[in-house]
């Protein structure tokens, strides 16, 4: 069988140093906001090509904390709007809910899954203030166009790289290419660590800082609270985890890139639609997933499972069609989301992970080429 993802796998591809690393950190009696935080801050902030990063508990998280520290910093305010891709998964619209801010939902482009660029402009109006792309499956959201839009609106750009660590537009990885950025480290992300984590990555100095007081419970300094704060930490196991990942990160990626580089050559079933930016290869996708579309997808899921290969779909129900998303008034749509909702009917997500071996993607390749 070719499970969707083998996490035990490659975990154990990551011994005996990810053990030794865990055992280092239990043995040193300092569990958070210690040594390997920092160190993992530093080697982040220099990967992604930033001068900051505030590790945080997960990416919902990130995401909050950002929208968050533009409240604390009047930058934003309650019914402000945040325009965001219709399809991405429903984290980076809850982080605008939670923050009394509206979502306004943008189409994807059906050929990158990515939102649509020329969508933006029409859905802006006095409220909006930021505009958050997502590097939807690994894929690369950011274009010239989009930064030239947030500079003529004055909007803020942030990005959700849970996504798509390592990806790379023109030299320069996401993560690094907006005002700033909110990563998950959830176990099955590229970047991924044993448990739950994530993290901001800022050029701004101020945001930083504010980012790094919410997530510590509003304070700075020891029992002095300036703001109303929460609790958001990784833990050092979890950091001390991901410094030895992160040196790995660009070589897996390859893997997942030289794996997609097949599927796109050698998936040749007429009932199956490969998106042409999903095809084509380059540094600007990290595949964490990859998508195909498939107008009868729930039978071609059947059939994979019946032959032995796990997909999964990315994802069933579009955020707009969410019961917790029911109530008027909590999300603008300012034009109806058929392509998200088409994407959402039709898409499927094939195996693709950096210990998978030739043998089991040719396995997924002929089993997908026979469906019928
Ligand atoms: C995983 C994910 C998140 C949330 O990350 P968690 O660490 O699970 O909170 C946010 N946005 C996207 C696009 C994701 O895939």
């Amino acid at each position: 069988m070719v499970k969707f993802l083998d996490l035990e796998r490659v975990t154990n591809s990551f011994e005996p140093e990810i053990s030794e690393v865990v055992n280092r950190v239990v043995a040193s009696g300092w569990y958070l906001q210690g040594r390997e935080n920092e160190e993992f801050e530093r080697k982040y902030s220099d990967y992604i090509g930033v001068s900051h990063t505030v590790g945080c508990a997960n990416g919902l998280d990130a995401l909050t904390l950002i929208l968050r520290a533009y409240k604390e910093l009047g930058i934003m305010r309650d019914g402000d709007e945040i325009i965001v891709p219709a399809n991405t998964y429903i984290a980076s619209i809850l982080a605008i809910s939670e923050n009394g801010l509206v979502p306004v939902l943008v189409e994807p482009d059906i050929e990158t899954l990515q939102i649509d660029p020329e969508k933006i402009e029409n859905c802006i109006t006095n409220k909006t203030k930021a505009l958050m792309i997502v590097h939807l499956y690994g894929k690369c959201a950011y274009t010239d166009e989009i930064w030239k839009i947030c500079k003529r609106y004055d909007l803020k750009l942030i990005e959700d790289n849970a996504q798509a660590h390592g990806c790379i537009f023109e030299n320069r990885r996401t993560g690094s290419l907006g005002d700033a950025a909110g990563h998950s480290f959830y176990p099955g992300k590229n970047l991924g660590t044993l448990g739950d984590g994530g993290a901001v990555t800022t050029n701004d100095d101020i945001l930083a800082k504010t980012v790094r007081r919410l997530a510590n419970y509003g304070s700075d300094r020891k029992y002095v609270f300036d703001s109303l704060g929460r609790n958001s930490r990784l833990d050092e196991i979890q950091a001390a985890v991901l410094s030895l990942k992160l040196k790995r990160l660009d070589c897996d990626n390859a893997r997942r890139r030289a794996i997609a580089k097949r599927y796109g050559i050698e998936i040749s079933n007429p009932l199956i639609r490969i998106p042409n930016g999903i095809k084509r290869v380059g540094k600007d996708n990290v595949y964490h997933l990859y998508p195909v579309l498939c107008e009868q997808r729930d039978r071609l899921q059947e059939y994979l499972k019946q032959e032995g290969v796990q997909t999964l779909i990315h994802y069933p129900i579009p955020p707009h069609q969410q019961k917790c998303y029911a109530k008027k008034g909590i999300l603008s749509i300012p034009a109806p989301l058929l392509i998200s909702e088409t994407i959402h009917k039709q898409e499927l997500s094939l195996p693709i992970y950096p210990v998978m071996t030739e043998q089991e993607v040719s396995y997924v390749v002929s089993k997908i080429n026979s469906f019928k």
